[in-house]
């Protein structure tokens, strides 16, 4: 196969309150263009806010992914036409963006971060009828006008399509561990720069998610090998992902940055990043998938594999640990990897995405530890709490499913009768106080919880 050079600009919405320059809130909206303010629909006159838990994300982010802090933070206008932006440029940063030149490790390749910035999402146009090409006529949604996104540009380091996917996934992984990434409701979308053997280089725009990067890639590498193959140079080109029809299509020669003619936003004051605030970042950093990885394979024991699937859900990982505290790491570890994920998978969601509490977790592996209840009767409960979510005690009422008292008595009496022997001989041989010794190590088995009368007949019948 031939060498591959892969490069990706990936966007993704950060999960704040509120917009990037405005108080509108960042959330689904009942109806279009109802999320909307002067400063989002960009009328003349309006002035835009930084909102801080965005700089604050980014400031994370580059911190996440080993960068270099930018000193101020400054914001750019990028000026072009497009009927999703009413004000005919976006507010982004462009000289200096709040955090460059990092690393992130996929799989032992160090993967270079060229740069980190905020930028605002334009509007959403939805076309009516079919593709752009196709549509009878265009509206534009201002909702999403205005809403931060974290734009991460990677250097082309990557050389397969799917290195490039695992890095979304371990990017967005940390996005979440940070707090500022929702996988239920966040869009990542990129554009990637892909050059196969040497040739030139073409940028695939409007690729959603995870898994159409890999997609988008591989459609685009196997074309240019097509090019190659037919003795043909490969076009310098920006091409569109038509996730629907697989292929990319011709969209126009590449422009280049400087055509977009940045000025400094007057708008807005440059915000002075001081080094107590980076520090203050740095030290509120949450432990990271990697080094968590590490720490539950060395400090609980678990194997690689197990750690992988806890450490993809930070939820998930928290309740592990806790239920590792309450119940011991190996119960815990069997029950993560076996009927808890067996669960999960079946009714294909995440941890977080089910309605599983962690008390309710620990608890249901707590009564299982007891032995209040079997291991088939542990795993109806977690079914249940997922298919019809309600507190494991409820469930086991429910269903019948502790393990019935009578049995439980029926065993500690018969324990008692095969350890003492001497009283049982003294209560076969005509001493009638001996059953009293009996029932009083069946009360201490029970923890003091069994009936005195009903222990008392019970052994009468065992003994007779
Ligand atoms: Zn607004
Ligand atoms: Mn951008």
């Amino acid at each position: 196969m031939s060498e591959i050079k892969i490069g990706l600009e990936t966007h993704v919405q950060l999960d704040t309150r509120t917009k990037l320059f405005c108080g509108c809130p960042n959330e689904e909206a009942e109806g279009p263009n109802t999320h909307t303010c002067e400063v989002c629909l960009g009328l003349p006159g309006s002035k835009p806010r930084t909102n801080e838990k965005a700089v604050e994300a980014g400031l994370e982010t580059g911190l996440a992914l080993d960068c270099d802090i930018a000193e101020e933070v400054v914001f750019s206008r990028k000026t072009y036409f497009y009927p999703d932006m009413s004000k005919n440029f976006q507010i982004t940063q462009y000289e200096e963006p709040i955090a460059e030149d990092g690393e992130l490790e996929i799989d032992g390749n160090a993967i270079g971060i060229k740069r980190v910035h905020i930028e605002e999402d334009p509007a959403k146009l939805v076309h009516r009828g079919g593709s752009m090409e196709q549509a009878d006529y265009t509206l534009v949604d201002y909702n999403r006008a205005g809403v931060p996104l974290l734009e991460v540009v990677t250097r082309p380091d990557f050389e397969s399509p799917g290195e490039a996917r695992r890095f979304l996934q371990k990017l967005t992984r940390i996005l979440e561990y940070l707090g500022v990434y929702d996988r239920g409701s966040s869009s990542i979308r990129s554009d990637a720069n892909i050059s196969v053997g040497g040739g030139n280089r073409v940028e695939v725009k409007n690729i959603n998610g995870t898994r159409g990067v890999e997609e988008a890639l591989e459609h685009e590498r196997k074309r240019q090998e097509r090019v190659h193959g037919r003795g043909e140079e490969v076009r310098r080109e920006t091409r569109n992902w038509d996730s629907e029809a697989e292929k990319t299509t011709s969209l126009r020669s590449k422009e280049e940055e400087q055509d977009y003619g940045y000025i400094f936003e007057p708008d807005l004051v440059e915000v002075e990043v001081e080094s107590g605030r980076v520090e203050g970042a740095r030290k509120r950093l949450p432990e990271l998938p990697d080094e968590k990885r590490s720490r539950f394979i060395e400090e609980y024991g678990i194997e690689e594999e197990l750690a992988d699937s806890l450490i993809t859900d930070p939820n998930l990982a928290d309740t592990f640990e806790e239920a590792s505290e309450e119940v011991g790491a190996e119960l815990a570890a069997s029950w993560f990897s076996g009927p808890i994920k067996k669960t999960l998978n079946y009714h294909e969601i995440s941890y977080s995405e089910s309605p599983l509490k962690e008390e309710w977790v620990v608890d249901v592996l707590r009564r299982l530890q007891q032995g209040e209840v079997s291991d088939q009767a542990a795993e109806k409960v977690f079914r249940e709490m997922v298919e019809e979510p309600r507190e494991p005690g409820e469930i086991i009422e429910d269903e019948g499913l502790a393990r019935s008292r009578g049995d439980e008595l029926e065993g500690y009496v018969e324990e008692a009768i095969e350890e003492n022997d001497e009283a049982v001989a003294d209560y076969r041989g005509g001493d009638g106080e001996a059953i009293n010794f009996l029932v009083g190590k069946v009360m201490e088995k029970s923890g003091g919880s069994a009936d005195p009368k009903e222990v008392r007949e019970l052994l009468e019948e065992n003994l007779d």
